[in-house]
């Protein structure tokens, strides 16, 4: 049998993989803590939950019409959009996805022709490069600073700028990193990226959840002609702990969202149509429950970093956003005469029976991911199975 060259050369998502490792240990009744996770571990609030009840007991189960999400959805999304990050579209600069990764997916099928370059900055989100390479586009990943929590700045940026750059991809906060930009530096990269013919793919998946007065911006939201060059995606996913209803969205220039709802017909034919009744209580309903999450993400998060930093030989970005921290562990490799993060996260898993994501996944092979979307005696337990470890 032979599989197609695309499906043979594409990585196996590593977050899952772990995370997949991690279960099975535990079915077996071994007693593991995952910091895996790439999810909230909140369940989703009950105000959804009903809508996406009602929805389904009102008879709304058939395709979404228009595939690229029903009115009320796209209204919402702008209602969102002007109201958290002062972004001024209308329903027809919206489309509705089947999650944050097929808007994602669906903005680079838009974009990219075989060779195009899609500048993606390291560490990255495991599926950016994937994606970009089965759209026939060229991933060139590009790694900021250490010392700069890896946020590129425009003298990063500028080496790897040139008239085959059709996209560049941003996420602030990040994954896996959990670092944020604030608008000044926004405003600096917008400042190099006009110079080129281009796109920015802003993902904002993680834009509420920021932490310590952490400024935060939509990259479109910097200046007019950023507006004009970005598609911001996002997703109901993350902020309102909703990854298993699938529904996501994107915004920007018409001609864009219209090439993005055309391939939308040809695969998905839209998001599921109850789920976006669910998503409109999600961006208009009660916020609390996004509020609530947000200051247990910020408690974990910062426990989680001071105890990381806490261990000799480690460094970690301090995380200003999302649920992640991405340690910088090479120091502890020699020690423990491991070759790598993969090797690292194996035996961290096997010997201290806590399970982290390895850093190679996301482009920095000296690092892990380390999940606090876990409970604080979960955190703990792990982080004091770690100090011992690396002891
Ligand atoms: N972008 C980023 C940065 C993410 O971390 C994730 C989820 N891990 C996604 C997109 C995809 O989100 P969804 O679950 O909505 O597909």
């Amino acid at each position: 049998m032979k599989l197609a060259e695309r499906v043979r050369n594409l990585a196996e998502s590593a977050t899952l993989a772990v995370t997949a490792k991690a279960a099975r240990m535990k079915a077996d009744g071994i007693d593991v803590v995952s910091f895996g996770a790439g999810e909230p571990d909140f369940d989703t609030p009950q105000h959804i939950k009903d809508a996406g009840i009602a929805a389904i007991q009102a008879g709304h189960t058939k395709y979404s019409k228009p595939a690229s999400g029903i009115p009320a959805a796209k209204r919402a999304v702008c209602e969102k959009l002007a109201r958290e990050n002062s972004l001024h579209y209308t329903p027809n600069q919206v489309i509705i996805t089947a999650s944050g990764k097929m808007a994602c997916y669906l903005v680079m099928s838009s974009l990219i022709d075989p060779g195009d370059e899609v500048i993606i900055p390291a560490p990255y989100w495991v599926s950016y490069p994937e994606i970009a390479k089965l759209v026939g586009g060229v991933p060139v990943t590009v790694a900021g600073r250490e010392s700069n929590d890896f946020k590129l700045t425009p003298a990063d940026l500028k080496p790897v700028l040139s008239n085959r750059t059709k996209l560049f991809v941003l996420t602030s906060p990040s994954n896996p990193s959990g670092v944020t930009y604030s608008p000044d530096e926004l405003r600096a990269l917008a400042d190099v990226l006009h110079e080129y013919d281009l796109f920015v793919m802003s993902d904002e998946i993680y834009d509420r959840l920021v932490y310590d007065g952490q400024e935060c911006s939509s990259y479109a939201a910097v200046s007019e002609q950023a507006y004009a060059h970005a598609i911001t995606v996002n997703a109901v996913s993350k902020t309102y702990a909703m990854t298993g209803w699938r529904t996501g969205y994107a915004a920007g220039p018409a001609e864009v969202i219209n090439a993005m709802s055309k391939l939308q017909t040809q695969s998905t034919s839209g998001a599921v149509t109850f789920n976006q009744h669910a998503l409109v209580e999600a961006l208009t309903g009660d916020q609390a429950p996004v509020e609530q999450m947000r200051l247990e993400f910020q408690k974990r998060g910062r426990h989680m970093y001071e105890r990381l930093i806490a261990i000799p030989g480690v460094r970690c970005p301090k995380p200003t956003g999302a649920f992640y921290c991405f340690p910088n562990l090479s120091e502890t490799y020699s020690k423990l005469g491991v070759a790598g993060s993969l090797e690292f996260a194996e035996l961290l898993l096997e010997e201290a029976r806590v399970a982290v994501v390895p850093g190679i996944a996301f482009g920095l092979d000296g690092h892990a991911r380390l999940s606090f979307a876990a409970s604080m005696e979960q955190i703990d337990e792990g982080l004091t199975r770690i100090e011992a470890y690396l002891k």
